[in-house]
């Protein structure tokens, strides 16, 4: 018996104790069947549309969660029926599979639109991300979604394919690094099997391309990449595209392809603001499978101040604090957190800031700038002539070293750090609206960089 099937007569053995002899009866009983394996799912032969409903409504996330319990990572089940399946003759056919290393499993199920949340720097990205998923080739092809590290673009893209998978099983959806696709190119070539590279890349509805930034070296691979998006894209086949940068960035490494990318629809994914960092800890300490599902609102303020740009980092963080104070016994404190990310904390530190002292002489070049004294930007004086150097210099601070808001808070006479951030928020935002603001903001970045060199 293969693992998938002992999974699900192990499940269904958890559902006949769980549920009375009648209900088991009539819903679970005849469904003995595994059908596939695919996509990170299991898929599971229903007799009738009926009882496929049944349980899709009522049982599923009970289902999931003991597959996740007893197979010891996420899995997910999908009922079917019988009309639903196409021959497997009419898919790729499997030793070509196997030759061509093509899993069609490659999505993680786990990236889906459910669990992706959602804020003001990714709402457009989602929205037009859930359109593409609904109409595949209809809305934005290529979507093209670009953002820094760690803000969420292989989730959302995976959610798209994740998504589409559910609304039909016999999507074929690829999803490829762009470095697997230079490798596959590279070692296809080689063999002088482009038959097969073609099967594997053009025999699909829907090409997930992640980080295709990594093509800019590979100019052979681009050639074949243009050739295969032409023949996807006049089929109306979704093509999905991420990257670090924008197309225009991107077009002394990759000229012609840039130009595809423009005619669909691009979107980008920014820093989350702090309100949806605390929202996104909140939401994965509900998926956590400790034990720890309620944290102070301090306490998340507190990593989600400390983490800001990104956000696996911010899961990292959590995860962390949940660990050390699981085995230290600990209550959940800032305390506590802040000795469980000391380590995180220090190495950030080190690596963004040059040495205390630079932080003084920000203050005093902002200072001068403004023609305060010191004492009144570090100062309690709420006047406007001082809080607006006071804020600018904080967020100063803040960009070139990326130091926690609290430590930033010591350094202006001790304010807490919800303080700062505010300040750092609010000329992070006053910026893009005020020009001279910025031309103030620019000119006293070039003499604190002026200063560094010497
Ligand atoms: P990228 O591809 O942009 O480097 P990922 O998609 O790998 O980033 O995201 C990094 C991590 O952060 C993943 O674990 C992902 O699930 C999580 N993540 C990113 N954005 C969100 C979001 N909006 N909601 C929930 N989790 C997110
Ligand atoms: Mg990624």
């Amino acid at each position: 018996m293969n693992t998938y099937n002992l999974l699900w007569q192990r499940i269904l053995a958890e559902l006949e104790l769980t549920f009375s002899e009648e209900t088991f009866s009539e819903v679970f009983s005849q469904l003995s069947t595994v059908h596939k394996f695919a996509n990170d799912h299991v898929y599971v032969l229903a007799p009738s549309e009926f009882i496929k409903n049944r349980i899709s409504r009522l049982y599923l996330s009970k289902i999931n969660d003991l597959a996740l319990k007893l197979h010891g990572s996420p899995i997910r089940f999908k009922f079917v029926t019988e009309s639903e399946i196409v021959p497997e003759e009419t898919l790729i056919s499997p030793e070509r599979n196997l030759s061509l290393k093509y899993r069609p499993g490659n999505l993680n199920a786990t990236y889906t639109f459910d669990n992706f949340v959602v804020g003001k720097s990714n709402m457009f990205a989602f929205r037009m991300a859930m359109k593409v998923a609904d109409q595949p080739g209809a809305v934005a092809n290529p979507l093209y979604i670009f953002g820094d590290v760690g803000l969420g673009k292989t989730h959302l893209m995976q959610a798209i394919g994740n998504y589409i998978l559910d609304q039909d099983i016999n999507k074929k959806v690829l999803y490829v690094k762009a470095d697997g696709f230079i490798e596959d190119f590279a070692n296809l070539l080689k063999r002088e099997q482009m038959d097969d590279f073609n099967a594997k890349y053009r025999d699909i509805d829907i090409l997930l391309v992640d980080d295709i930034q990594i093509m800019g070296g590979a100019t052979k691979t681009q050639m074949e990449f243009f050739k295969l998006f032409d023949v996807l894209y006049g089929q109306n086949k979704q093509i999905v595209i991420t990257s670090d940068k924008p197309a225009s960035e991107l077009k002394n490494i990759m000229t012609r392809l840039t130009s595809r990318f423009e005619v669909g629809l691009t979107v980008d994914i920014q820093v989350p603001d702090l309100e949806h960092r605390i929202e996104i800890l909140k939401r994965k300490l509900q998926s956590e499978s400790s034990d720890i599902h309620d944290i102070p609102n301090e306490v998340l303020d507190f990593i989600a101040s400390s983490f800001v740009t990104n956000i696996r980092e911010l899961e990292g963080a959590l995860k962390r604090v949940l660990f050390y104070c699981l085995t230290n016994n600990l209550d959940m404190t800032i305390e506590s957190a802040n000795e469980a990310l000391e380590p995180l904390l220090k190495t950030k530190r080190k690596s963004d800031s040059l040495n205390e002292n630079n932080y003084d002489k920000i203050q005093s070049i902002v200072s001068d700038f403004y023609q305060i004294t010191l004492e009144d930007l570090i100062g309690k004086k709420r006047h406007s002539k001082y809080i607006l150097p006071r804020h600018i210099a904080m967020y100063i601070i803040k960009t070139k070293y990326n130091i926690p808001y609290k430590t930033i808070g010591s350094l202006f006479g001790d304010r807490d750090h919800s303080t700062v951030l505010a300040a750092c928020e609010k000329i992070d935002n006053d910026l893009k609206q005020d020009p001279s603001l910025r031309l103030a903001v620019d000119t006293i970045n070039k003499k604190i960089d002026t200063f560094n060199k010497k």
